[in-house]
């Protein structure tokens, strides 16, 4: 069943563009896109710091709007709107494609009201990099490989983040995507259940683990993203890392939970980790993975990276 007109109102007015004839799909400037442009490029996200993207290039969007199987305490995203209907998820891969580019150009025009570099909304009006992340769980789309596959025809990169409960269809996504990131915030079925509270049972966690064992096969950039949470997921690296090994990630981000949106009416403030405490259990977890080391940090998103050895398959120069 599509959203509601109330529903979509009240994505609408919180800045969502939603696209395609079945209204599954959303674009929204990401704040940080929004801060590169006013500042010609002083203040980005830490995506461009660690892997090269332009902020004031990046398009993000989702194909899956308010469809997840979770129900992760640290998202920011309304759980009222939240639905379990992938079969919905139907709309035509280049129609999405070609709705996102126009959508990300009509919410670039507002900015031409205030301070902003020219130069960088010039170029902005050409976005280069689409990050699919911005709501819901992108593999329940059924066309996900088709969209990858437009974008990469029209030069974009791609990052796509997945919660890792679809392992099967991870294991069929043709193109990959440049760059994958796979969310790991447990280190046992138990973390699980009291972190990411699963719409569909304790099945999911196994899902995860398989999809841990998948990403070696897959022949693309990989990152696992770990959000923490003080005093609920943020303990034990060492048996973080033991499942980082199985999967053998490209890099790690460590990431502070932030109390924004509403996340804020699950947990305390109290409960975000601050930089320094994200940089020590990066420390610590380093320490557990062979082969790995403390390669970067941006204190102000509270995000530690951590590397692999030798070289990095990908588009960008920093770390190959
Ligand atoms: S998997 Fe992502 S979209 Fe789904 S509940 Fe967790 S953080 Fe939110």
């Amino acid at each position: 069943m599509p959203l509601e007109s109330n529903q979509l109102k009240k994505l609408q007015g919180a800045g969502y563009k939603v696209i395609g004839p079945s209204k599954h799909s959303a674009v929204k400037l990401c704040h940080y896109t929004k801060e590169s442009i006013k500042t010609g490029e002083k203040k980005n996200c830490y995506k461009q710091r660690f892997y090269g993207i332009r902020s004031h290039r990046c398009l993000q969007m989702t194909p899956s709007l308010t469809v997840c199987n979770l129900r992760c305490s640290y998202c920011w995203r309304d759980f009222r709107y939240f639905r379990d209907k992938e079969k919905d998820l139907v709309d035509d891969p280049k129609v999405l494609v070609e709705e996102a580019i126009k959508a990300q150009l009509s919410l670039l025009s507002g900015l031409g009201g205030v301070e902003h570099s020219a130069k960088h909304l010039k170029e902005a009006k050409e976005p280069a990099h689409v990050a699919i992340s911005l709501d819901g769980e992108p593999t329940s789309y059924t066309h996900l490989g088709k969209m990858i596959e437009d974008f990469h025809s029209r030069n974009f990169t791609t990052f796509l983040v997945t919660n890792g409960t679809k392992p099967d269809i991870l294991s069929k996504l043709n193109p990959l995507p440049t760059q994958l990131y796979t969310s790991l915030s447990a280190f046992s079925e138990e973390m699980f259940l009291l972190t990411q509270h699963p719409t569909e049972g304790k099945q999911l966690w196994q899902n995860i683990l398989k999809t841990l064992d998948l990403l070696p096969s897959l022949n693309c950039r990989k990152v696992i993203r770990l959000t923490m949470v003080k005093g609920l997921n943020m303990e034990k690296p060492e048996e973080y890392a033991k499942l980082i090994l199985k999967a053998k990630p490209h890099f790690i981000e460590v990431k502070g939970w932030s109390a924004v949106g509403q996340s804020r009416q699950r947990m305390p403030t109290t409960r975000m980790p601050t930089h320094e405490e994200i940089k020590k259990f990066s420390q610590e977890l380093v320490g557990f993975l062979p082969g790995y080391s403390y390669a970067d940090e941006q204190p102000d998103s509270r995000v530690a990276l951590i590397k692999v050895a030798g070289k990095i398959p990908g588009l960008y120069e920093k770390f190959s």
